[in-house]
């Protein structure tokens, strides 16, 4: 993960260890490679242009501390502004006052929706949740075998459309899946819901009366990292499309270059929640903005 930005930006920071001092010439020469750094990592361009704005006017500021020396300081900037590029702050699930807390993913096929869905599941169930897991996508063939398989696999129940009932009508499954989880004393409730290759009027609007009929507390966008720049377009369609609270960037283990997550933020206006980072059910975590930030930085 960030192998090429981390290296570059190594690169850029240790021909500052001999100044004394920083120049303004210095400090452009800087931005400029930190500017290439980033670009190459596919890193969206007004986010990189923000970013080297903030860098810059920081870098010249007297903000900087005499304790550090110009490298450290431009570590320091540049640590701090990536947090804040990533999120700021961790943003951690909004559970409902009144029970059960309905979280909604969305995404395109292949974003790692249903995979995500059961490391999800395992998760709450470490938390003390009584997760419900809800096959709304019926659209997929193999989706509803592969939720359950899932569930067994983390020991989470899953309420989808009986089977011989022909394909079956996800907004009333959503809907049900809701009244079951009371009955049953669900506390999370996790709708798994269709996603297409491509951005596709129907499937929005699928999702949008999903949403509509069960108003979740959370919808979550889930994107594969590894599409880049992409993933900003499509989050972009998704966000007019349903709308989203917050973000999962999945496979962020086959993400060399970071540019998806490093855009993902400042473009949505969403904060990335959870990071997926494998195929295994507890390759997953709360996205820590400072931890990625280190992460670049190490
Ligand atoms: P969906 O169509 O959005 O429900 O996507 P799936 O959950 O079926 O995932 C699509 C493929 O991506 C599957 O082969 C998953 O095993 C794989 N996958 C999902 N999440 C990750 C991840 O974080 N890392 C890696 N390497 N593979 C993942």
């Amino acid at each position: 993960m960030f192998e090429t930005l981390s290296d570059r930006l190594t690169s850029v920071f240790s021909g500052l260890r001999s100044k004394g001092r920083l120049s303004d010439a210095d400090i452009d020469a800087t931005a400029r490679e930190i500017r290439i750094a980033l670009l190459e990592a596919d890193v969206a361009l007004p986010v990189v242009r923000a970013f080297i704005a903030r860098v810059k006017e920081r870098a010249r500021g007297e903000e900087v501390s005499r304790a550090l020396n110009p490298a450290q300081q431009v570590v320091k900037i540049v640590n701090e502004e990536l947090i804040e590029i990533l999120g700021g702050e961790t943003r951690r699930i909004r559970f409902a006052k009144t029970p059960p807390t309905v979280i909604m993913l969305a995404g395109l096929q292949g974003a790692g929706k249903t995979t995500l869905a059961g490391k999800l599941a395992t998760w709450l169930v470490a938390q003390r949740n009584a997760p419900l897991l809800v096959a709304a996508d019926l659209q997929r063939p193999n989706a509803v075998t592969q939720l359950q398989v899932l569930g067994e696999r983390a020991g989470v129940a899953v309420f989808a459309p009986e089977p011989g009932n022909g394909v079956g009508d996800p907004v009333q499954v959503a809907r049900d899946s809701i009244e079951h989880a009371r009955r049953a004393n669900h506390d999370v409730v996790i709708i798994d819901t269709a996603g297409r290759l491509g951005i596709d009027e129907e499937m929005m609007r699928q999702a949008a009366d999903i949403r509509d009929a069960v108003r979740p507390d959370e919808i979550l966008f889930v994107v594969d990292a590894m599409i880049g720049q992409d993933a900003v377009n499509t989050a972009q369609a998704f966000a007019d499309g349903v709308g989203f609270d917050g973000v999962v960037l999945t496979k962020l283990d086959g993400d060399a270059r970071g540019g998806a997550a490093l855009s993902i933020r400042h473009i949505t206006e969403r904060p990335i929640m959870f990071a997926s980072t494998g195929e295994k059910l507890d390759d997953f975590d709360v996205f820590h903005p400072d931890r990625m930030a280190g992460r670049i930085l190490d």
